[in-house]
C-alpha cells in the first residue's frame, strides 16, 4: 500500500534504502551497480563524506534565506568556481533546482535580451528533432521527444525543429561527414530565413544528446558551423549540457572541445550529482550586460533559487570533480568503457552502433545490422533490457523511439566518475546478459 502518485502505478519498485559509492542497495539488501547514475546524476557516487560533511556543515549555519534579499556563501563561492571553470565570457550564474527549471529561466532569459537590445520581435524558438530539454511547458515546448510532448501538444507555444546531427540514421550513403555536418547547417540557415530570421530568439541544442536518442554526439565542425549561422542571423545559442555537462564527457564543460561558446549553457545533473537538486543557467556577458543595463533585473525567480544547502553540496561536488582531477579519469575510464562495449558488442548481430563520449555512452539496437532495421516498437525491447538489466544487480537507461520519437532502442550507459575498471567490466558483461536475455523473450 502506498500513497504515493508513482510514475507507473501499475509497477511495483524496489525501496532503495541506501548508498554507497557506486551502489544502491534495496530493502531486501539487494545490491545495484548504478550504470547509468540515475539519469546520469551520480558522477561521485553515493554516500560521499565531504559533500555529505558540507551539507551538514551549511545546516548548521544557514537552511534558507531568500534571494530577493540576501545572496549566501555557498552561492557566492560555487558561481565563483563555476566561473573559473568556464570562458570568461559566460561566467555569470543563475541558480535554479533543476534541469527544467533552468532550460525555463535560459528560454526567458534570451527572450529578455532581444527585447531589451530593442528587438521584441524575436519570439521563436528553433531546436532539434530527437532532443530534450526538460518537462515544464516552456522546456517541453523546445523538446523534439515526441512521446514526451504528445499529450500536451495544444498547450505548447510554438516552436519548430530542425534534424538531429544523427550519422548512423541520417547521413545518406557516400555522404562525408563534412558534407553531412555542411548539410545540416544549411538546413538551419534555410529553416531561418523561411521563418524570417528576425522573428528568431535562440537555437537550442544538447552538445552531447541523451535521453531521446543515446549519446548522440556533435560531428566536427557541426556546432561550430550552427553558431556561425546564428552569429549571422542575430539568433542567440543556447547549449543544454543538463545531462551531459560537468565532466560527464571528460571535459567540465561538453562544449569546449567544439570550438564554440554559447550564449546561454544550462546544467544540472552532474551539478549537485544528485546531493540536491540544483540547476544553473550561464549566460554571457552580452547577454547579463544588456538586462542589466536595460530594466536592470532579470523578470523570473523562483522561491529556491540559490538555496544554500543545494550550493553548499553542489560546491562540495565540484571541488571534489576538480581537485581529484576527475575529468581526466572519466576520459581514460570512458576508453576503457568503450573498449569493453566494442569487446562485447562490436560483432553483436543485434546491436547497429556504440557511440559516445567519457562515461556517456550507448549501443543503439537492432533487428537487422546490415539494414540497420529496428524492432518493431511494440516490442519495447527498451523495457524488457531495462527490467532484465535491474534484476541483475544493473541500473541502466534504455528508452525506445530513438530514430524517431516512435521506433527504435538504445541502452544508455552513464557511470558514475570514480567507477572502477573492474566494475565497468562487470556492467558490460551484465548488460550482455540482460541484453541476449531480452532478445530471447521477444515473440
Ligand atoms: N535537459 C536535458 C538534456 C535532460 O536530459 C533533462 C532531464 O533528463 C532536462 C533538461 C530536464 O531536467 P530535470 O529532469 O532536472 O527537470
Amino acid at each position: 500500500m502506498t500513497h504515493i502518485f508513482h510514475r507507473t502505478p501499475a509497477q511495483p519498485l524496489q525501496v532503495a534504502l541506501r548508498g554507497e559509492g557506486c551502489y544502491l542497495f534495496d530493502a531486501h539488501g539487494r545490491r545495484y551497480f548504478d550504470g547509468s547514475g540515475g539519469a546520469a546524476v551520480s558522477c561521485l557516487g553515493h554516500g560521499h563524506p565531504a559533500v555529505i560533511a558540507a551539507i551538514r556543515e551549511q545546516m548548521d549555519k544557514l537552511e534558507y534565506a531568500h534571494t530577493s534579499f540576501f545572496t549566501s556563501e555557498p552561492a557566492e563561492r560555487l558561481a565563483s568556481l563555476l566561473a573559473s571553470q568556464s570562458p570568461a565570457e559566460l561566467g555569470n550564474v543563475y541558480f535554479l533546482s533543476g534541469g527544467s527549471e533552468a532550460m525555463e529561466a535560459a528560454l526567458k532569459m534570451a527572450r529578455q535580451f532581444h527585447v531589451e537590445n530593442g528587438e521584441p520581435q524575436r519570439v521563436h524558438f528553433v531546436s532539434r528533432r530527437q532532443s530534450y530539454h526538460g518537462n515544464t511547458l516552456g522546456a517541453l515546448a523546445i523538446g523534439g521527444n515526441l512521446p514526451r510532448r504528445k499529450l500536451y501538444e495544444p498547450m505548447l507555444m510554438p516552436t519548430t525543429q530542425v534534424s538531429p546531427c544523427y550519422p548512423y540514421r541520417y547521413r545518406q550513403a557516400g555522404e562525408s561527414d563534412a558534407d553531412y555536418v555542411s548539410r545540416l547547417v544549411a538546413e538551419l540557415e534555410q529553416h531561418l530565413l523561411e521563418l524570417g530570421p528576425e522573428t528568431v530568439a535562440a537555437f537550442v541544442a544538447e552538445t552531447v544528446v541523451g535521453a531521446t536518442s543515446g549519446a548522440l554526439e556533435p560531428l566536427p565542425g557541426y556546432l561550430k558551423g550552427m553558431r556561425e549561422v546564428c552569429d549571422r542571423h542575430g539568433v542567440l545559442l543556447i547549449l543544454d549540457e543538463v545531462m551531459c555537462g560537468i565532466g560527464r564527457t571528460g571535459h567540465y564543460h561538453a562544449f569546449s572541445v567544439e570550438g564554440v561558446v554559447p550564449d546561454l549553457l544550462t546544467l544540472a545533473k552532474g551539478l549537485g550529482g544528485g546531493y540536491q537538486p540544483i540547476g544553473a543557467v550561464l549566460a554571457s556577458d552580452r547577454v547579463v550586460g544588456t538586462i542589466t543595463r536595460g530594466s536592470g533585473s532579470f523578470q523570473h525567480g523562483h522561491t529556491y533559487i540559490g538555496h544554500p544547502l543545494a550550493c553548499a553540496a553542489a560546491l562540495a561536488v565540484q571541488r571534489e570533480i576538480i581537485e581529484q582531477n576527475l575529468c581526466a579519469q572519466v576520459r581514460q575510464r570512458g576508453e576503457f568503457l568503450r573498449g569493453q562495449l566494442q569487446e562485447r558488442f562490436a560483432h553483436h548481430p543485434h546491436v547497429g552502433e556504440i557511440r559516445g563520449r567519457g562515461l556517456f555512452q550507448a549501443i543503439e539496437l537492432v533487428r537487422d545490422r546490415d539494414s540497420a532495421e529496428p524492432f518493431p516498437a511494440s516490442q519495447r525491447l527498451h523495457a524488457r533490457i531495462k527490467q532484465a538489466a535491474q534484476s541483475r544487480g544493473l541500473i541502466c537507461y534504455p528508452s525506445g523511439g530513438t530514430i524517431d520519437g516512435v521506433n527504435g532502442d538504445h541502452v544508455l550507459l552513464a557511470p558514475p566518475f570514480i567507477s572502477s575498471e573492474e566494475q565497468l567490466h562487470d556492467a558490460v558483461a551484465v548488460l550482455a546478459g540482460a541484453l541476449d536475455e531480452s532478445l530471447s523473450s521477444l515473440t
